[in-house]
């Protein structure tokens, strides 16, 4: 709307990048600015479901990203040994975007950050916030550069550590240590591997996710010490005892690990900020807002629908942009809630197998309830938002 003509989005996550090309789209002078001094992203891979492919769609994106990753409709659970439990149908997705495509994290910044510099976003790297002063009508900022400068809007897509955060809500919320952490690495896709699988293990969960057809990635759940971390040559030995249970390609995967392994540690630390998610005129969202256990693969996607949504949401019509805002924080709060609580539970669930005969009951309990559980989640993840 005519009062919101230049923005400025904190953080060049996919939160921010789509945020920032939804707003350039539609007429807005945006300004990125990226804490990191180039774009190379640690990460391994991200699972994008089909709500995430609908808002890339809006941008024009959804064939390059759909040419670039691995596309797929099911995803199955297996015992350690890879002994099938339950394969699930994504109830997800229609004729134009599938259920998932997944694709290297990297790459998938890179087709975002295309489309915003195309749309015509102005990217800064190795800049951030000093310090924001809001008089409710403008948003005076000054950079760590010095330089000082003044927008309509700010919004703030800085991640799970985020500044903008404590600008908007203090430090009374913050992600709090779940007690369980996830490693990951890339390795290369086994044929049969065809969508996302998850291998129940006694103690923790293993699973891969195809990235392309000669890459997919491993990943490990389990308990971990809150502030746990992990380093260097170290991650060899420490990720091959915790696969040892596991057999099929992860086993061989595990054998093959050595220090050239691009292994990633990250704890599970969710956070989930209660609305408004804005004071006057700085607003955030992504992982700056909520965070979540890894298990729906929503985090980037809910990311992606919060920047979509908030552009929608201040551009459509101009009554005041305090009620945008709120409008915008009370569509986006139950979806991200829903995915939070759903997430959480499942983690618990399958770091409660403990013993071989809870296994058993596990198994029973997967193989009778699992692919209604996850049908329903699928439902209420690609209706409209
Ligand atoms: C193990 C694991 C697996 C996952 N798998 C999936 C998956 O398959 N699918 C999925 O959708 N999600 C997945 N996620 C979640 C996903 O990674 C995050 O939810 C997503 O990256 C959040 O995007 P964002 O843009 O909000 O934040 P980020 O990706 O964290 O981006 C924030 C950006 O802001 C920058 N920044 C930070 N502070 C500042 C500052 N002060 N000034 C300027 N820049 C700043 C950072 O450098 C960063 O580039 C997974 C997460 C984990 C831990």
């Amino acid at each position: 709307m005519a009062d919101i003509r230049r923005i400025l989005v904190v953080g060049g996550g996919v939160g921010g990048l789509t945020a920032a090309a939804s707003f350039a789209r539609r007429g807005v002078e945006v300004v990125l600015i990226e804490r990191r001094p180039a774009f190379d992203i640690p990460g391994v891979g991200l699972g994008q479901p089909a709500n995430a492919l609908r808002v890339y769609d809006t941008l024009g994106a959804l064939d390059q990203i759909l040419d670039t990753g691995f596309s797929y409709d099911r995803m199955w659970l297996f015992d350690a040994s890879r002994r099938p439990i339950v394969e699930h149908k994504f109830l997800m997705g229609d004729e134009r975007v599938p259920a998932f495509c997944a694709l290297s994290r990297l790459e998938l910044h890179e087709i975002l950050l295309g489309v915003a510099q195309r749309s015509g976003v102005t990217v800064r790297l190795g800049l951030t916030v000093s310090e924001i002063h809001d008089d409710g009508d403008r948003v005076a900022v000054r950079f760590s550069t010095g330089e000082h400068d003044t927008f309509d809007l700010v919004a703030g897509f800085d991640g799970i550590r985020s500044t903008t955060r404590l600008h908007v809500a203090g430090t009374a919320f913050s992600p709090r240590p779940s007690g369980y952490g996830a490693w990951r690495v890339q390795a290369p896709r086994p044929e049969d591997v065809r969508g996302m699988e998850f291998l129940q293990g006694i103690g923790s969960k293993t699973g891969a996710m195809p990235l392309s057809n000669n890459i997919m990635y491993l990943f490990h759940i389990r308990p971990e010490a809150p502030g746990a971390s992990f380093e260097g040559r170290d991650m060899v030995p420490l990720f091959k005892e915790r696969l040892a249970q596991y057999g099929g390609y992860v086993a061989e995967i595990a054998a093959s690990l050595t220090s050239e392994s691009d292994i990633v540690y990250g704890p599970i630390e969710p956070l989930l900020l209660p609305w408004p998610w804005f004071r006057k005129r700085v607003v955030i969202g992504g992982d700056a807002a909520h965070t979540f256990a890894p298990h729906l693969t929503q985090g980037a996607a809910m990311a992606a629908e919060d920047g979509f949504v908030l552009a929608r949401e201040v551009l459509n019509d101009d009554v005041a942009i305090e009620d945008r805002l709120m409008r915008y924080s009370m569509k986006r709060y139950p979806r991200c809630a829903f995915v939070y609580t759903f997430s959480g539970q499942w983690l618990l669930d399958e770091q409660s197998v403990r013993t071989a005969s809870d296994m058993e009951a596990a198994r029973a309990e997967l193989t009778q309830n699992a692919s209604a559980r996850i049908g329903v989640s699928d439902r209420i993840l690609d209706s409209a938002f």
